[in-house]
């Protein structure tokens, strides 16, 4: 996708040092301040809702001040946003880019849809299996085996 140099530094720049994460799903922004427990650690945060963007129509954009996400981090914001893009920022420059990597398996965060599975009444941490189809994000339980699309889990543990 090509961007004008003008909305690249309007969306980046801004902040001296953090993490900007763009391209976020519209309406997935608080999800992820949740996820990465932003206002527990008092970061500043610029938030940007429903903003326009000609890859998703709406987008929502996530500027941290000071916090730098890990590898893993970034693997937990693409099970909300996975065509999201984040940059580390070093010194107002990009230090680096991070595209937003589905991991193979999600543990703990996500909380099974299926009202009779069986990870919902033993004392284990829930395990969804991530595929990709279309696009589309879908999770296999371990457990019931069966298969969500993302918007179909509401339900989410955060212990990070
Ligand atoms: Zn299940």
């Amino acid at each position: 996708m090509k961007k004008k140099p003008s909305e690249k530094t309007l969306s980046v720049s801004a902040i001296k040092d953090g993490t900007v994460i763009d391209h976020i799903a519209a309406g997935s922004a608080l999800t992820i301040v949740h996820l990465l427990k932003i206002i527990e650690q008092q970061n500043r945060v610029t938030l940007g809702l429903n903003l326009s963007s000609r890859s998703l129509g709406r987008k929502d954009l996530l500027k941290i001040e000071n916090r730098f996400l890990t590898e893993k981090e970034a693997q937990n914001i693409a099970i909300f946003a996975p065509q999201a893009t984040i940059n580390i920022i070093r010194s107002y420059q990009i230090q680096k880019k991070i595209h937003a990597v589905l991991p193979a398996i999600v543990e703990q965060i996500l909380v099974c849809p299926n009202s009779r599975c069986v990870s919902l009444y033993e004392p284990i941490d829930s395990v969804f299996f991530v595929e990709e189809f279309k696009k589309q994000v879908q999770l296999r339980c371990k457990f019931c085996e069966r298969t969500f699309a993302r918007n179909e889990i509401k339900h989410y543990k955060i212990q990070l």
